[in-house]
């Protein structure tokens, strides 16, 4: 007989560094289980790229807080539309490599993290979903039925990003320069003071570095349909 517990979120948190496939694996997890997939980097980009825009200075003040309370984000309007804040779709734009190294700079501020993380609780609510970031199971969802930690090298990790920014029509970054911008970024993820990034306890860890991608969807799917089968949860 299927248990039930009161207190267990269903959402499926995906947590790892920058580059370490986690993002491929959830979407393509979300599309596997057929759930949504909620991509908080995204969230954390699409500020970044804003607070570029209107050149607010990245600290905690008054200022941050207008912007803040200014602002309008919608995830995930459709097929194409990932995200729009106050009415810009900034899908594409969010990937920009600039933007990359921003994020991680608000990624740290007390007041961005408390925003993002109301909202992001916000859309997890009645069926499961595939939720991806730094601190899903440690911070916004501690209570998730499934926790998964992605990592790999960082050389591999750095290839890959350099493969997606060629993808994208960016030919002048070269792979030296990247594997400095992942080291840096794992020291930032790693070491703020709020929320930083780190394996829950009871995350399962998967190095992708020398896995194939099927192979961890397989592993993953499995072991989610076994919890929630467990939990009497609709999958
Ligand atoms: O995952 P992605 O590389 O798109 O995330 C961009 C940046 O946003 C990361 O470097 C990280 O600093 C920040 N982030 C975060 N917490 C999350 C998701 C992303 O701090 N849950």
């Amino acid at each position: 007989m299927p248990v039930t517990h009161n207190h267990v979120a269903k959402v499926i948190a995906i947590d790892g560094p920058s580059g370490s496939g986690k993002s491929t694996i959830a979407k393509e997890l979300a599309h596997a289980l057929n759930v949504l997939y909620i991509d908080t980097g995204a969230m954390f980009r699409a500020l970044a790229f804003i607070a570029d825009e209107k050149k607010i200075i990245l600290k905690e003040g008054f200022a941050l807080n207008e912007f803040l309370s200014s602002l309008k984000i919608e995830y995930k309007l459709s097929d194409s539309v990932l995200i729009r804040v106050n009415g810009q779709d900034l899908t594409e734009r969010i990937r920009e490599h600039h933007v990359s190294g921003l994020a991680s700079i608000i990624s740290q501020l007390p007041s961005v993290r408390k925003y993002l993380l109301d909202f992001q609780r916000s859309l997890a609510l009645d069926k499961i979903c595939v939720m991806e970031g730094r601190d899903i199971g440690t911070v916004v969802f501690p209570d998730s039925f499934c926790k998964f930690f992605i990592t790999a090298s960082v050389d591999i990790r750095a290839e890959r990003r350099l493969k997606q920014l060629r993808e994208n029509g960016d030919t002048t970054i070269t792979l030296s320069q990247i594997i400095e911008d992942v080291r840096l970024r794992d020291e930032t993820d790693m070491n703020r003071s709020v929320a930083p990034l780190k394996k829950a306890e009871d995350a399962l860890l998967l190095d992708t570095s020398n896995l194939e991608l099927k192979d961890v969807i397989h592993i993953l799917s499995n072991e989610t349909k076994f919890r929630a089968a467990h939990l009497g949860f609709n999958l």
